[in-house]
């Protein structure tokens, strides 16, 4: 059966309270679409352990920075539904700005200090648009467990810490990075890069591999770690660094001497392309 998406928050609360009543666990996907081999990992799993599942599709506008790609975010809303159906997917939540975003709205959720590292230093307003959307759409599904992807690691702590501290009464589950078979991780928007540029973009799995590896050789030095990783990914040809780091996984706090585990986390511009990708390190 094709899906007919749900658009408006009346209807979806419908289909909802349909499955509340029938005591059926409700699990949710928040994605922004362009779906990928990762995206469907989560929707599999909450196949899996879910009575229903309900996949959202929204570019969340209040996410993206001013200069950044919410215009040519990549939106192929086709071959997502076909993607998804193919799973078996039943209820997909597709609302357009104006129905999460109505005239009048004005609360922003103010994210949790974790959210200040890292992406918060380069995307100053990321996080905040992230936790608002993510409430409201937690909300909105009623959902019981969501998932998300370990690929945004800073975003699954600033996740998990907000529906710790507003007690949200959900369980987030966090799945594993999907990847192509030479190491890049899936995402939407290796769509934007050349073919050369896809080259280049396989620097940040393979440093981050080496850091793995150096750290298991013995390597506890935190300093020489980062600097090799920024070099190495400067050798591979990426066009500037915003950040290469190994840091607490729980904190992400860094670290003069590595004490595991820990996370090595990159985010880095190949041509006009922001790609992000991380990895954790344990014994
Ligand atoms: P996005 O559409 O980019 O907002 O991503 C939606 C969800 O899919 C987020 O929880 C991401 O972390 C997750 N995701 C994106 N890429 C991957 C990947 N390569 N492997 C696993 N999960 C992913």
């Amino acid at each position: 059966m094709p899906i007919l998406p749900i658009t408006t928050v009346t209807d979806l609360r419908r289909v909802t309270d349909g499955f509340k009543s029938k005591q059926q666990t409700i699990g949710v996907v928040p994605t922004m679409g362009a779906l990928h081999e990762g995206h469907l990992s989560l929707v599999r799993e909450s196949l899996k352990n879910c009575d229903q599942t309900i996949v959202t599709i929204f570019v969340n506008p209040t996410q993206f920075g001013p200069d950044e790609d919410l215009r040519k975010y990549p939106r192929p809303p086709g071959d997502d539904l076909t993607m998804l159906e193919a799973l078996g997917v039943e209820h997909v939540f597709a609302p357009a700005d104006n129905e999460v975003y109505p005239s009048g709205f004005s609360t922003m959720i103010d994210p949790p200090a974790v959210a200040g590292k890292l992406e918060g230093e380069f995307r100053p307003t990321h996080f905040s648009g992230v936790a608002t959307v993510v409430l409201k759409l937690l909300n909105m599904t009623q959902a019981d467990v969501a998932f998300f992807g370990q690929k945004d690691f800073q975003q699954v702590l600033v996740v998990q810490t907000m529906v710790a501290d507003l007690n949200v009464n959900v369980e987030i589950r966090v799945c594993d990075i999907v990847r192509e078979s030479d190491g890049l991780a899936l995402s939407s928007r290796n769509v934007y890069l050349s073919d050369q540029e896809r080259e280049i973009a396989l620097t940040l799995s393979r440093t981050l591999s080496h850091v793995e590896e150096m750290i298991h050789e013995g390597q506890t030095d935190g300093f020489e770690i980062v600097t090799e990783m920024r070099q190495m990914l400067i050798d591979g040809g990426v066009t500037s660094v915003d950040y290469a780091v190994v840091a607490d996984p729980k904190t992400l706090n860094t670290a003069e001497t590595i004490s595991l585990p820990v996370v090595a986390l990159i985010a880095a511009h190949v041509g006009e392309t922001r790609l992000i990708d991380n990895r954790i390190i344990t014994l």
